[in-house]
């Protein structure tokens, strides 16, 4: 069989652009005065055809792709040559060491023009003290409390590393690179402001309801003779629009004022369902903490509540929150009227933040910006700021000169000393996964006159998610339950109490003090966006799981039927996504060529024993034909076989197929298959430019297997591991596991690959967990190829994220299929 030149060509260039991936490498402690120049577009990864882009704003995206932590993304604006970065954030509680490696980065530090930050979290700021360390020198552009949080922050967690050499000069280095617009004009928000160096480009900030300080971050392009470009970062958002009913126990959420054709959007809680309207009311929420207390009160003269607060801000809100409560609605506290409780704040960094909300707070109050900051508006409503004041200094004793009834509270920064009757520990540092905090639960976990509240997200394996667990339960039923088990600090010993030992009491209010837009929340800032000029938006969906981000897209396309018509597309991308040109909205994928497939079949029982490869490539045409609903195709009888191609719009995708029938006598004909696979934009295109072979011969042999056999027993398993691991096999393999529902990819592969010399197995999620045992790692929603030479490295094949890894792997089915193709043509 003669393989046409484009084919071998497009091969070549798969497997030369597979290893043309270009590696960045930094080296690991730049000095000070060591910075390297920034490298050239084509080594930031640009694809070729964009190396001379005319779009004039580039966008990629790269951590909490699929996660909620590590968010980071870049920037390429064109017409000034410069990189920036939105984000340089932790990545939390991954197992992967270098996940947090500036080696990993498409991009190096010191490459980077500037750096946009939405706000002071961990995960979006963490990584900046590394990035200083490996030589980014650039400005970074934030609120101003976020630029005095983010110092904090930094300080807090470098504390617990090493110190290097040079650490103290960038220490001194890092306050002088902050360009905060608010600093100075009295009414930045929503106002362009340019970026310095980089001309045609500004930036705006719009607050967001999450953290004191957070905002969304805009980045227009309008430069002369290039086309307009606007891009929005949500950051995190927050629960509520409408602070004044939460209690102003949020800042008040903006929205940025002016059009923006694409939306970078946090999709944390998009898979959540819209929480009870209740909840997001300030006076409902102050009555559920009230009898959170009475009942605490109740257990005893030493009566005790230990709040882990997860979040420093959320440290402040109980603070005040509980306030309230003692100030307002005394008699729903079960607490006598002579009663001075201490309320402990046992976290060094609640105390340090709290003194930035303060000065904050102080510094904006004559300003148009007041609206924003109104952390616990009631507070200043009931005593003045003076009382917010004390109440959030570490001396504060606020007591009767400013309460209306019989505020009386001590308020403790430091170690938490004990009270007469209630005593209130709020400990803001850690996530009850380290941290004061465990200390004080493990303290009194047999304490049956001791509470915790919880009020907000508890990782899994925390204290807190295992005292939820439990909760539940009898003292009876606890007994049949595992042991609480809890790792210690050093990382090493374990903390370990039988259920049913653990006496201490649990409240939950975390409905209450949701840090995110739930999905209702989401949809209403999503779509306001587009609100002003009814304007097409693309939205890439980050920061949430796989299930939550694709939930969220459901519903925002959804949304079309409410109303809205301004969803263009919704993203999901993957870390491993190219760059999204913003003007273009498209993704710069590689161009992916074409894909070769066939399949050998024997047509005696459909068609009789006289037919010829013209009467089969008029049949296979026909079951085209009317699957894609288009016109059949001519077919052309030729020396090699009969031919034709189909081609046209299918899905959105333009599709061509190229189809050789090939004689083989007997009944039996080979149908070869070259699929325009091209530059695609989203998996449904991947799966639209696939050729449909069920479609295309089903009618033709109904014997034709789905393509796969499910593998799940042990011994299934370990049968298929031996078989892989066979010195002597000389046959391919494809496994191919399934993504929920989702098989369509995985149909494809199996059936492209359903060859007499190869085999595809389908790894069922029990046959996952016995291979993971077994040694042999694969994922969900994954394809794995193992060559035909046992040892070779194993290409692997995501399937929800086909287009990252489609380039090696349609380069094997390729290489495949041409040595298929020869040897029958021998
Ligand atoms: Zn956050
Ligand atoms: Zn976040």
């Amino acid at each position: 069989m003669h393989i046409p030149m484009s084919h071998l060509q497009s091969l070549s260039n798969l497997l030369d652009s597979s290893k043309t991936i270009a590696q960045m490498s930094t080296p690991k402690n730049l000095g000070v005065a060591d910075v390297g120049s920034p490298p050239s577009s084509m080594q930031l990864g640009l694809p070729a055809h964009h190396t001379l882009p005319t779009s004039p704003l580039f966008y990629k995206p790269f951590g909490a792709c699929g996660t909620v932590t590590g968010s980071t993304h870049f920037v390429f604006h064109s017409a000034s040559g410069k990189c920036f970065a939105v984000d340089c954030g932790i990545l939390q509680g991954e197992s992967d060491p270098l996940a947090n490696d500036v080696e990993s980065l498409p991009i190096p530090p010191n490459a980077l023009h500037a750096v946009f930050l939405t706000h002071a979290h961990a995960d979006h700021v963490g990584n900046l003290f590394a990035w200083l360390r490996a030589g980014f020198r650039g400005k970074i552009y934030c609120t101003d409390v976020t630029s005095k949080l983010t110092v904090i922050s930094l300080r807090d967690s470098m504390n617990r590393q090493e110190p290097q050499d040079g650490d103290e000069a960038l220490w001194d280095l890092l306050p002088t690179l902050f360009v905060c617009p608010d600093r100075k004009s009295t009414a930045s928000h929503g106002r362009l402001f340019r970026v310095e160096g980089a001309e045609g480009l500004s930036y705006s900030f719009t607050p967001t309801s999450h953290l004191i300080g957070c905002a969304a971050l805009r980045l227009m392009s309008m430069a002369k003779g290039q086309s307009h470009a606007d891009i929005i970062f949500s950051g995190d958002i927050g629960p509520v629009t409408d602070s004044a009913a939460h209690g102003g126990l949020s800042p008040a959420r903006l929205l940025p004022t002016s059009y923006s054709g694409v939306v970078v959007l946090e999709a944390t809680y998009g898979d959540r369902d819209d929480r009870d309207p209740a909840t997001l009311l300030g006076e409902e929420r102050l009555k559920a903490l009230a009898a959170v207390i009475k009942e605490a009160v109740s257990k005893g003269p030493k009566a005790r509540l230990i709040v882990p607060a997860f979040s420093l801000g959320r440290t402040t809100d109980l603070l005040a929150d509980i306030y309230m409560v003692l100030a307002s609605m005394r008699g729903a506290t079960g607490l006598s009227g002579d009663h001075i409780p201490v309320l402990n704040v046992e976290s060094q960094l609640a105390m340090q933040y709290a003194d930035v909300l303060r000065d904050a707070y102080a510094e904006k109050k004559g300003s148009g910006e007041y609206a924003w900051l109104n952390p616990h508006a009631r507070i200043v409503k009931l005593g003045g700021l003076t009382l917010l004041q004390r109440l959030l200094s570490a001396t504060a004793e606020p007591r009767q000169e400013h309460d209306t009834q019989d505020g009386k509270v001590v308020v403790n920064w430091g170690d938490a000393v004990e009270g007469q009757g209630l005593t209130i520990v709020i400990a803001g540092s850690g996530t009850s996964l380290q941290g004061r905090v465990c200390r004080e639960i493990m303290k009194h976990s047999k304490d049956p006159q001791a509470t915790v509240l919880l009020c907000g997200y508890s990782p899994e394996q925390s204290l807190g998610s295992q005292l939820r667990e439990i909760a539940g339960y009898t003292m009876v039923e606890r007994s049949t339950l595992p042991p609480l088990s809890f790792r210690l600090a050093d990382g090493k010993s374990f903390w370990k109490e039988p259920a049913d030992a653990v006496k201490i009491n649990l409240a939950d209010l975390s409905a209450y003090y949701s840090g995110h837009a739930d999905s209702r929340s989401l949809m209403h800032y999503a779509l306001s966006l587009g609100k002003p000029l009814e304007l097409p938006m693309d939205f890439i969906l980050v920061h949430g799981s796989n299930k939550a981000r694709s939930q969220f897209a459901r519903k925002l396309k959804a949304g079309l039927g409410q109303g809205y018509n301004f969803v263009r597309e919704v993203h999901c991308p993957s870390s491993n996504y190219p760059w999204f040109d913003v003007a273009e909205k498209k993704w710069c994928f590689d161009d992916l060529g074409a894909l070769r497939s066939s399949m050998r079949i024997n047509v005696n029982e459909r068609m009789g024993s006289g037919a010829t490869a013209f009467n089969v490539a008029l049949a296979v045409s026909r079951n085209l034909a009317r699957f894609l609903k288009m016109n059949s195709p001519q077919v052309l009888d030729g020396k090699h076989g009969a031919r034709f191609v189909i081609t046209g719009e299918f899905a959105n995708a333009r599709i061509s197929h190229e189809v050789l029938i090939v004689d083989l006598g007997y009944g039996d004909f080979d149908i070869r298959v070259d699929s325009l696979i091209g530059c695609c934009q989203s998996n449904d295109d991947f799966k639209a430019r696939c050729f449909p072979w069920e479609a295309a011969v089903g009618s033709l042999d109904g014997h034709v297997e789905l393509g796969y056999k499910p593998v799940g027993k042990e011994d299934e398993v370990s049968d298929l591991i031996r078989t892989i691991r066979d010195p002597q096999r000389a046959f391919p393999v494809l496994l191919v596991t399934k993504l929920g529902e989702d098989n369509t990819c995985a149909k494809f592969l199996s059936k492209s690959l359903m060859l007499e010399s190869g085999i595809v197995r389908l790894v069922t999620g029990q046959g996952r967990i016995f291979g993971r045992e077994l040694g042999l790692d694969v994922h969900s929603g994954v394809g794995i190829f193992f060559d035909e030479h046992p040892g070779n490295t194993p290409v692997q094949f995501s399937i929800l994220h086909p287009l990252d890894t489609a380039p090696s792997f349609l380069a094997c089915l390729n290489r495949l299929e041409d040595a298929r193709r020869l040897s029958a043509a021998a």
